[in-house]
């Protein structure tokens, strides 16, 4: 009980932060969560807010006993916990239909997906009716298959999510999960052709080479070695222990049954899989001064691959159409350009089958009838980034974190102004730092980075990613979060060099470099490519590459329009719901169990914004409780109230504070609760309570 637990308090730190003496303290906040996490308790509150550290190692707190003593517990009257979070935010979409959203937000490794399995897991094992099994089952096979598909190994981790991911789970009136629905966001394509050095690929083509049979493979076209394919030769070479590549495609195969993907569209996800690795095999030489694929047996086998024509193929690898108001002329490209486009139809097909996995998985989880559904979702999306050399895939993160922060800001403010006005409780408001300014400087129409951006895409001529910079300096030199390197001085921690930029965000300021972004944001394909592709008897690959594509006059949005509609379409989803925040952070950079690194985790608190989430929550009082319980409580403490007070609990609250000494303006007596002012109050009761019983 959070009332027991306050005793301990020295040994186990506070398990809510709002109770800390000095609260604008950051070290003392640290230290809070360290003493915590010494004591394997991984999970601290402020006020409503989750805060998760990553133990890196398996703790016994997850069984079917944990989800027992979670279910239907008052919030506050049980230990934090994702179970504690996940069971109020399924119990107030049963009890009072309201629609719910948990975010989880953190740095990459920072137990995100981790968090979400456990949510799921409540969720599976709360409500036992044989009826929904099936769509648990699903639910659970989709998130594998999506994994598969969509994670690697990275640096910071094993099982990394290169996309970001919001899942519906639909219940009906009776509380079962019935139906659900993914949304994913820009996966990380590029992984595809290249990784950096001790990162993978995504998971699906290890297993796929792994999978054992013979047949298959040959039928494919592939060999188990791993080193024979340029796609997989950059990074991480040759098997690792810790995954089992083999054991997990037999998974794969499960999930795909299970979801009801037909056997011959598995044979052609596959397919697509083997052509995409061919592919990346595929080399080109100039004879008679054109240039031309250079091992034209392979080039068979990836055209029958995609379902493709060969000639075609070639021609398409080799060419350019460009379509002119007059008329169309075919140029052919250089050995640079042939090699871009290759790499742009792997990119493009992987991506895209992505996305079709998406939508069938979708299908899969559809329910029957969308009325009469209440829907709680998951959001697991990429956390704030800051590498040493930040680019193109950087803003787009950092700016859907600018969104999310904005969210969090307005709606938690929103909330604590919403409980003091229900309550009758007079309170000042709190100063905060509003991040609009920074949504603004990067999405406002015509003036934001956005709107640059796709200008210089879209302009003719010679623009270029200086040209993009250029554009950028002047456009944005007089905004306070935008620094051009013309401008950068000795306050800036890092020198900028000539192509790049830093932007102050409201987690602190990155400098990104500007190489990559007009193309990357363009995201060009070829035509000829495309048209090929259309005209495939694999159905996956034509429906993903739809012929319509081809008729269409308009020019494509470009990759960060894209990514700021979907954006904005999933803020929507996510305002109309009930929020629940958990912030995950990573205890150290080494994987280790146990250990606690206090610079990492502090640059964490300090991006998560969590002093100033904390502050807000502290604006007012520290603590709030309903008068019942706290009179119950500390009843003993007056003669007045105890062994019963027989009148309304409020007075009984209001006699027992006053017996106790609180100065007027340290309590508030609301509608149906007392609130405290500071925490050392309700300590110093605690202690009388203690000292008594
Ligand atoms: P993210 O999705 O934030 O990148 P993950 O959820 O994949 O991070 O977590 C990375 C790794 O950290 C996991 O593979 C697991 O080993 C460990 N981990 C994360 N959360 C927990 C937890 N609650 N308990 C034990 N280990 C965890
Ligand atoms: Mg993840």
């Amino acid at each position: 009980m959070m009332e027991r637990e306050l005793h301990h308090r020295d040994r186990v730190g506070v398990q809510d932060a709002v109770l800390l003496e000095n609260y604008t303290d950051e070290a003392e906040f640290i230290g809070n969560l360290k003493k915590r996490f010494k004591e394997d308790l991984i999970y601290t509150y402020i006020g409503q807010v989750l805060i998760s550290v990553n133990p890196y190692k398996e703790l016994n707190i997850y069984t079917a006993n944990d989800i027992k003593a979670y279910t239907r517990k008052h919030f506050f009257e049980v230990p934090p916990h994702i179970f504690a979070v996940t069971d109020t935010a399924y119990r107030s979409l049963k009890e009072e239909n309201l629609e719910q959203c948990i975010l989880i937000s953190g740095e990459s490794g920072a137990g995100k997906t981790e968090a979400s399995r456990k949510i799921l897991q409540y969720i599976a094992e709360v409500e036992q009716n044989g009826k929904v099994k099936t769509v648990k089952n699903k639910l659970m096979e989709s998130t594998f298959l999506l994994e598969a598909f969509g994670n690697a190994k990275t640096n910071r981790n094993d099982n990394s999510s290169r996309f970001g991911k919001y899942m519906d789970i639909m219940f009906n009136f009776e509380g079962d999960p019935v139906a659900g629905n993914v949304l994913s966001y820009l996966l990380e394509k590029s992984r595809v052709i290249r990784q950096a050095p001790g990162e993978r690929n995504f998971h699906i083509f290890y297993q796929l080479l792994s999978s054992g049979s013979n047949e298959t493979l040959e039928e494919l076209h592939l060999s188990h070695k791993l080193e024979g394919y340029y796609y997989l030769t950059d990074g991480e070479k040759g098997k690792l222990k810790y995954i089992d590549d083999h054991g997990d495609f037999k998974k794969v195969k499960t999930s795909l049954d299970t979801l009801e993907f037909p056997e011959d569209r598995q044979k052609e996800i596959f397919s697509i899989l083997a052509a995409i690795l061919n592919l990346g095999n595929i080399n080109f030489h100039t004879i008679n001064e054109k240039l031309k694929v250079r091992q034209l047996e392979l080039l068979e086998t990836v055209s029958q691959l995609f379902g493709c024509n060969p000639e075609s193929l070639h021609n398409a690898l080799t060419h350019r159409t460009v379509e002119t108001t007059r008329d169309t002329v075919k140029t052919p490209l250089d050995y640079d350009q042939a090699t871009y486009a290759r790499d742009a139809l792997a990119k493009a097909a992987y991506d895209r089958l992505f996305s079709w996995l998406v939508q069938f998985i979708n299908r899969a989880l559809s329910p029957n009838d969308y009325r009469k559904l209440l829907s709680m979702g998951i959001l697991d999306i990429y956390g704030f980034e800051i590498f040493d050399k930040n680019s193109f895939e950087q803003l787009c993160i950092n700016f859907c974190n600018e969104k999310l922060q904005q969210l969090f800001i307005e709606l938690t403010l929103k909330s604590e102004q919403q409980e003091y006005e229900n309550e009758g409780i007079v309170w000042h408001k709190v100063d905060y730092f509003d991040n609009k300014i920074i949504c603004d400087l990067i999405e406002e129409r015509h003036k934001g980075m956005i709107s640059l951006m796709d200008e210089e895409c879209l302009r003719p001529g010679d623009s270029s990613d200086l040209t993009l910079l250029a554009k950028l300096d002047k456009r944005l030199d007089s905004h306070s979060h935008y620094i051009s390197h013309k401008k950068a001085d000795s306050k800036m921690q890092k020198i900028m060099g000539r192509d790049e930029f830093c932007l102050i965000h409201y987690a602190g300021s990155v400098t990104y470099n500007i190489q990559g972004f007009l193309e990357k944001n363009q995201d060009l394909l070829y035509r000829d490519l495309r048209e090929v592709m259309s005209n495939s008897t694999n159905t996956i690959i034509s429906e993903i590459f739809p012929a319509a594509e081809l008729k269409s006059k308009k020019m494509p949005d470009t990759a960060i329009t894209k990514f700021r509609n979907s954006l904005n379409v999933l803020l929507t989803i996510l305002t109309e719901k009930q929020p629940s925040y958990i912030r995950c952070i990573k205890s150290n950079d080494n994987k280790a169990p146990g250990y606690f690194d206090d610079q990492l985790v502090q640059h964490q608190v300090q991006y998560l914004g969590l002093m100033e989430n904390l502050r807000v929550r502290r604006a007012g009082f520290a603590y709030r409780r309903i008068y019942e319980k706290f009179l119950n409580r500390y009843k003993s403490l007056c003669k007045n109230t105890w062994p019963n007070y027989r009148g309304d609990p409020k007075d009984g609250v209001h006699e027992l504070v006053k017996s106790l000494g609180y100065s007027s303006e340290e309590y508030g007596l609301g509608k149906t609760k007392i609130f405290i002012k500071h925490p050392q109050t309700l300590f110093k009761t605690e202690d009388a309570f203690q000292a008594k019983k």
